[in-house]
């Protein structure tokens, strides 16, 4: 989608170095990182937010949970343990309107978030 930077990423347009790439996601290093270990696990095709998300994007969903797993044991945090998140909206506090979900790990992470 025109105007879209998970999409201009995606694309391989901005330059940015992949930890993974398939078929149908991209993986790459947040650029204000929460925690020792925080990747995007974003779908390739645009999505913009979970309430947006149809019935039949569940094969790409449960895709996107094992690459997860993968990237888990890829930076060592699988042990450890981690967390997978997708904020939606504006009070989820979702920022870019692209689907995409947070792995984040390396430290004790803390619940509730804030
Ligand atoms: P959201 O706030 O859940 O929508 O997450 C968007 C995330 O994208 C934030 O954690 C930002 O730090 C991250 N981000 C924004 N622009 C870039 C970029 O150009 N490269 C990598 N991460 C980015």
């Amino acid at each position: 989608m025109k105007d879209c930077l998970f999409c201009k990423i995606a694309a391989g347009e901005m330059d940015t170095d992949f930890v993974y790439e398939d078929e149908k996601v991209v993986v790459f290093e947040d650029i204000n990182p929460q925690a020792p270990v925080h990747l995007l696990i974003v779908p390739k095709r645009h999505i913009s937010d979970l309430n947006s998300l149809k019935p039949e994007d569940g094969d790409l969903i449960g895709h996107v949970y094992q690459i997860a797993k993968k990237m888990a044991a890829k930076f060592k945090i699988a042990e450890s343990g981690y967390r997978l998140v997708s904020n939606c909206g504006d009070n989820g506090g979702q920022t870019v309107y692209h689907i995409h979900f947070h792995l984040l790990g390396g430290r004790e992470l803390q619940w509730p978030p804030g």
